[in-house]
């Protein structure tokens, strides 16, 4: 089997993940030795073989700032293509600083508290290598981006989850407080959230560091859509009271980039927790991407409207998205940032996500994601008729989406 191409391998009879199929339930083959594929990969793949369009995945089909591509080829020119030092570019590292100030008021040490990343996704796995083992519990939201569950596996981790609800997905503080407990090593917050667009409510966020205070857990929080809300402006947890000291933030240039392949990312903690994630760094990665961490500096370095035009124009892309979903009879769960809508298919029979999301590429030639991916199987049935749609694409390709769709109702 080659990488994403198995559909099947996915909807699988027992709708369990592969990798949660094993024994152990941490292993990232399944039983019949396949590699198991993300549900972006699988849904991509489905989208390639289909010539459907593909809401699912998100990246975004056009560039972002000249400036930033221009930067790295630049830095490939000027001779940028060893090994950058194992904490990040001096020049990365500065600007993420001068980000975190400019932004949010946090003064933080470059030289210390900062570390370059091979994207996110590589803060969260040494974050999460780093500080849980065998039987320590890790609480999320739930939705949650899938590579959590994944991860926490791997570490030999308990994963608790706090339910969020359609359509408002703020969490009820009673069970958020009941998840938490003496066991639990790590609260891993998503704010602005995957795959709901949701941004938690200050309330929210100042019980979790009441939490992680009381029963002495890390906060780590990724904040990768940072610069893409359509309301307030982003506030990270860090900034609330109590809650720098134990806290490491996870950030990434993708998105506010529009570079996703880039995988440059990074992470921001008081110097004893980067420490600690760092040693299991160094042998993951180990660095990456040398002349894209000069371009990311730059690129954090842009005026203020660059990143406040690019969460407008997204914001436009949103509000098109959810006329079309509508439209064509799908409930819609409107988000407050990020790349994705959250919609409910009951009204067009849509009961069971998966078949939906399964049979709508060859249906309507459109690819969406079930919600369910972000869901342990045992509590997918609340979130069974729900997609998750992404509009960070251009105008034209939603709006050929949702005349597809609007056919697809009306047939
Ligand atoms: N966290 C969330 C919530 C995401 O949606 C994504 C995917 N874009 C990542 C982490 C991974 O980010 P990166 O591509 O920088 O590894
Ligand atoms: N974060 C992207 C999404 O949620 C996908 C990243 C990936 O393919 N792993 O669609």
């Amino acid at each position: 089997m080659t990488y994403g191409e198995s559909v099947s391998d996915f909807f699988s009879p027992t709708g369990l993940r592969p990798w949660q199929r094993t024994a152990a339930g941490a292993g990232l083959l399944s039983p019949d030795g396949t590699i198991a594929a993300t549900i972006f990969a699988e849904m991509s793949a489905l989208a390639v073989r289909t010539g459907a369009i593909n809401l699912g995945q998100g990246f975004p089909d056009e560039d972002g700032p000249a400036e930033v591509l221009e930067a790295a080829r630049q830095a490939i020119s000027d001779g940028v293509n060893q090994y950058p030092p194992g904490i990040g570019a001096p020049v990365l590292r500065e600007a993420i600083a001068a980000h975190q100030r400019r932004w949010y008021g946090l003064e933080v040490d470059a030289a210390s508290e900062v570390l370059v990343t091979a994207g996110a996704t590589e803060a969260l796995a040494a974050t999460i290598l780093a500080l849980v083992d065998g039987g320590d519990e890790v609480v999320t939201f739930e939705p949650y981006y899938d590579a959590y569950a994944a991860l926490i596996a791997r570490a030999g981790g308990v994963h608790r989850t706090v339910p969020l609800r359609f359509p408002d997905w703020q969490p009820d503080l009673g069970e958020l407080e009941a998840a938490v407990t003496d066991r639990t090593r790590v609260i891993l917050v998503n704010s602005p959230h995957n795959p709901t667009g949701a941004v938690l409510a200050d309330e929210v966020l100042d019980r979790v560091v009441a939490l992680a205070e009381r029963h002495d857990a890390v906060i780590v929080t990724d904040e990768v859509y940072e610069h893409l809300t359509f309301g307030a402006p982003h506030r990270p947890i860090a900034t609330r009271p109590g809650a720098w000291e134990r806290t490491i933030t996870i950030s990434s240039g993708g998105k506010t980039f529009a570079t996703t392949g880039w995988k440059i990312g990074w992470l921001v903690a008081p110097a004893p927790l980067v420490t600690s994630v760092l040693a299991v760094k160094q042998y993951l990665t180990f660095v990456n991407g040398a002349p894209f961490q000069p371009a990311i500096a730059m690129g954090l370095g842009l005026p203020d409207a660059v990143f406040t035009d690019a969460a407008d124009r997204l914001r436009a892309k949103r509000d098109l998205l959810a006329t079309g979903l509508r439209e064509a009879g799908f409930d819609v769960s409107v988000p407050d940032a990020g790349y994705f809508i959250v919609a409910d298919a009951a009204a067009l029979g849509g009961h069971d996500g998966d078949a939906f999301c399964r049979a709508l590429p060859e249906r309507a030639g459109v690819v969406g994601v079930p919600v369910s991916a972000f869901v342990h199987p045992d509590r997918a049935g609340a979130y069974r008729s729900l997609v998750r749609f992404a509009f960070c694409k251009r105008r034209e390709v939603l709006e050929e989406a949702s005349a597809r769709l609007a056919r697809f109702s009306a047939g």
